[in-house]
């Protein structure tokens, strides 16, 4: 039998896992543990590596105004992709308009209350460093670790042992990465199961074009803008890059959580596409958690949608505060699953739609989850593809597509 590649198995484990759960429905649920155990796997490393990575790839930056060049392109990048994905969603929605004709089944709508804007900007700075790791809040995390690595390029020999020892905790991530890559298939396999499993088919008809407004939109970011970026500004080929990235793609998929793919984005995009760390440690380690297009053009297309199914008309102006509250309410939302649903909440109260229409979408979030949270890792991973670029920071040039530089 011919060897499969990792990422072969990987999408053999979702497309298994499909007509496993499709065809057993409830009796596979016994296989739920396998899917939170690859979950937690990667979790367990999320914390070390950020810290190791960050701060390996701000020493070997080793300049501040360097630094600082990188964080503003990182932002003013990030923006203005997650704002693009907004209206390529609000156009979809209003062309589509999915909402008209829909009849109110309400569920429960969340109850917990995202965090409000000037509580997420005090909460990047930890007062206790400590703390920030035990509960695994990525922000201060990221924020502390830049700080240690400017400073260690300021100290001269005495950031040596500092530096020799955050370079092989990374090693030692990476490595683990690896390792718990190659229970993927069987964790995707289970998680896909149960997934499919308990969607019902009813609330996918119902819901139907709803899903589908969501799904070309995402699909139109995922497949046209984001590439055409890649190739006009980061000089890349999207097809081999796509390649490049597929484990983390696929893993983004089955665990819809951005923050629990971020060790494998990482590892795929260091060692399969030859982006240096000092761009992807930085770069990825903030668009997991602030960058995140397909959660933004979720949020803009389910807030008018439950708009035209209440029979409420937008002006223009507010689909304008559309895009800013669902570009805020995105970059909100942490790396885990349903997260955006919950600070869909900030885009409802700005344009006084009704919160209950939270519960008319819950029973089909899950699977628009999975999709947009490729796209957010997606969106991340080009992003730091052509930052590299633009920073010289590619180690290996593509054998098609890219331009001799
Ligand atoms: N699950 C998404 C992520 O981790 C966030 C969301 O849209 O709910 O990227």
């Amino acid at each position: 039998m011919p060897k499969l590649s990792l990422s072969t198995k990987i999408f053999l484990g979702i497309i298994l896992g499909f007509f496993v759960g499709f065809i057993f429905g409830d009796s596979i649920l016994f296989l739920d543990p396998i899917g939170q155990l690859f979950i937690k796997l990667l979790k367990m490393i999320i914390v070390p590596l950020i810290i190791a990575s960050v701060i390996m790839g701000v020493a070997e930056i080793g300049d501040v105004r360097k630094l600082g060049r990188l964080g503003g392109k990182t932002v003013l990048y990030y923006l203005s992709t997650t704002g693009l994905a907004v209206v390529i969603g609000i156009i979809m929605v209003n062309v589509m308009q999915p909402g008209v004709g829909v009849n109110l089944t309400l569920e429960k709508s969340p109850e917990a209350a995202p965090p409000s804007l000037i509580d997420t900007l005090m909460g990047i700075v930890p007062a206790n460093p400590f703390e920030a790791v035990v509960n695994m809040d990525m922000l201060p995390i990221i924020f502390f670790s830049i700080l240690i690595g400017v400073v260690l390029t300021t100290i001269g020999k005495k950031a040596k042992p500092l530096v020799s020892f955050f370079d092989s905790l990374n090693a030692v991530m990476m490595k683990l990465t690896h390792w718990i890559m190659e229970l993927a298939p069987y964790g995707v396999f289970a998680l896909m199961a149960v997934i499919v499993a308990e969607t019902g088919g009813d609330v996918i008809i119902d819901l139907a074009k709803y899903m589908a407004t969501v799904l070309i939109g995402l699909l139109i970011h995922g497949f046209v803008i984001l590439p055409l970026i890649l190739k006009i500004i980061g000089k890349g080929n999207p097809f081999q890059f796509a390649k490049d990235m597929s484990s983390a793609l696929a893993t983004a998929f089955s665990t819809s959580s951005s923050s629990a793919t971020l060790p494998v984005t990482m590892e795929s995009i260091e060692k399969n596409a030859g982006v240096d760390n000092t761009v992807s440690s930085f770069v990825l380690t903030l668009g997991a958690t602030i960058n995140m297009d397909g959660t933004a053009l979720y949020e803009a297309v389910a807030a008018i949608f439950i708009a035209q199914v209440y029979g409420i008309d937008l002006t223009f102006a507010q689909q304008l505060l559309i895009i800013v509250t669902a570009t805020l309410a995105a970059i909100g939302a942490a790396g885990i699953p349903s997260a955006g649903l919950i600070t869909m909440i900030i885009v409802l109260n700005q344009v006084n739609l009704p919160l209950e229409g939270i519960g008319l979408i819950t029973a089909v979030d899950r699977i628009l989850d999975m999709v947009r949270t490729t796209v957010n890792v997606w969106g991340d991973s080009v992003g730091a593809r052509t930052i590299a670029a633009t920073e010289n920071a590619v180690n290996r040039v593509e054998s098609a597509g890219a331009g001799k530089s």
